[in-house]
């Protein structure tokens, strides 16, 4: 028998903020899953619940975006425990933390030197490599196609079985391959996997790529240009293979941090879909480096792809200026648009305030769904391959369509093994071996 402690750090019955602990009884020391961070809408960070450090046998990072790695730094002041990741993930994590401090340091508690740590404390991994931590522990780790370098875990401890997807996505894009269903075991005993859209049905994504396309011809062809606002990693890539593999011959212009993340996901094509595609994508567009540069564009049609993905900072809210008072220019958003973010503002009432002062809208606005999360019908499939006393978690969601899709999957399939946590919740399970 081996008994399981569950603990919910974070992204309990909310997006984001991912951090599970999870902890054989028997043992001295459990496992930390993630150790994200969420940001309010003052830019201040919203940490997750506390883990000492000594009690880590090791971190399991699923990928580089803050509400996955943006705590993973405050544990590494004392008795700092090992870190695992793809390398990659590892590079990202790096521009990431850097960023968090340049926007909310104050707060956050962390700086430079506990950065340095983590990476003096990180172990690389490949996909498909066995990893024995212990002689009663090991790990494997799967591509979660999600973002360049995202992982599935799969932790073994004394023969009880944990899946942690991390966030994932079954279907491929232009830039990854989707997460592989049959490289993971059915009868694993337990799974915490993400469930950020429960209730949406992804459209099918030759339809996005297709209008997404025309409004961009359209606009450049009557001689405006379009503004991409971008998250840094994962999108910035898939827009720019995208804009490349329809041959839109106007010149792409890159700004931001978006920069730095494309050279760096450059040094690791093979986690790539189509590694050539990709390097000739960036090698064809236009990087900004200084302000002077940036002046000087937008007299002739471009197209910029630049962060930040919700307009909150990063060069994308200067273009917005510029751009956003002409009527033949296009803002094209290609992200979720959380709440109170300049983006949701302008996609709800087409003005927002930045920097206190107003913006109103004048150029044409648009949003598509060039989401990197497994949709409704990824995930039941999910849910679906693992056997019916498998016990699944359902984590980095709103509690709201959690239950409505626990209600779908009931109805549906007959499935009742599926469990939607709050924050601080400790649940203990028991393992039959
Ligand atoms: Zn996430
Ligand atoms: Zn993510």
């Amino acid at each position: 028998m081996v008994n399981l402690l569950i603990k919910i750090l974070g992204g309990g019955g909310e997006v984001g903020r991912m951090a599970i602990f999870v902890k054989d009884t028997a043992m001295d020391k459990g496992f930390l899953f993630d150790y994200g961070v969420n940001f309010d809408e003052n830019d201040r960070p919203v940490m997750p619940g506390h883990v000492r450090p000594r009690d880590i046998m090791a971190v399991f990072l699923s990928h580089s975006h803050l509400d996955h790695c943006g705590a993973l730094p405050s544990l590494y002041v004392t008795s700092p425990p090992p870190v695992y990741a793809t390398p990659l993930t590892l590079e990202l994590a790096d521009i990431m933390f850097k960023d968090a401090i340049k926007l909310s340091g104050y707060y956050l508690p962390y700086e430079d030197e506990e950065i340095k740590a983590v990476f003096d404390h990180a172990i690389p991994i490949t996909y498909g490599e066995d990893v024995d931590l212990t002689s009663d522990v090991r790990a494997y780790f799967l591509n979660a196609g999600h973002v360049p370098g995202s992982m599935i875990t799969v932790l073994e401890v004394n023969g009880a079985r944990v899946v942690f997807t991390g966030d994932f996505n079954l279907a491929p894009s232009n830039l990854l391959r989707g997460a592989d269903l049959s490289n993971i075991p059915k009868d694993v005993d337990v799974v915490i996997m993400e469930g950020t859209y429960v209730m949406n049905t992804h459209p099918p994504r030759e339809e996005v790529e297709r209008e997404f396309i025309r409004v961009i011809r359209e606009t450049v062809e009557s001689g405006g240009s379009v503004l991409i606002p971008v998250l840094t990693i994962g999108r910035a890539q898939e827009i720019l293979i995208t804009l490349y593999k329809n041959g839109i011959d106007y010149p792409i212009i890159v700004d931001g941090l978006a920069r730095i993340a494309n050279q760096v996901v450059a040094k690791y094509p093979h986690y790539l879909a189509d590694p050539g595609l990709y390097v000739k994508a960036v090698e064809s567009s236009l990087e900004v480096t200084a302000d002077y540069q940036r002046r000087s564009l937008t007299k002739e049609p471009v197209i910029i792809v630049s962060p930040a993905g919700m307009l909150k900072g990063g060069a994308a809210v200067y273009y917005l200026k510029r751009l956003g008072r002409d009527r033949k220019n296009a803002v094209i958003l290609t992200s979720y648009q959380a709440p109170n973010t300049p983006g949701f503002e302008l996609l709800t009432r087409g003005r927002t305030f930045i920097d206190k002062s107003e913006v109103v809208l004048e150029a044409k606005l648009y949003w598509f769904d060039f989401s990197s999360h497994s949709g409704r019908a990824e995930l039941e499939a999910f849910i679906r391959h693992f056997n019916p006393d498998t016990r699944i978690f359902l984590v980095h969601t709103e509690a709201i369509k959690a239950f409505q899709f626990l209600d779908r999957l009931r109805d549906k399939y007959g499935i009742d093994n599926v469990h939607v946590p709050i924050n601080d919740e400790g649940i203990l399970i028991s393992i039959k071996r």
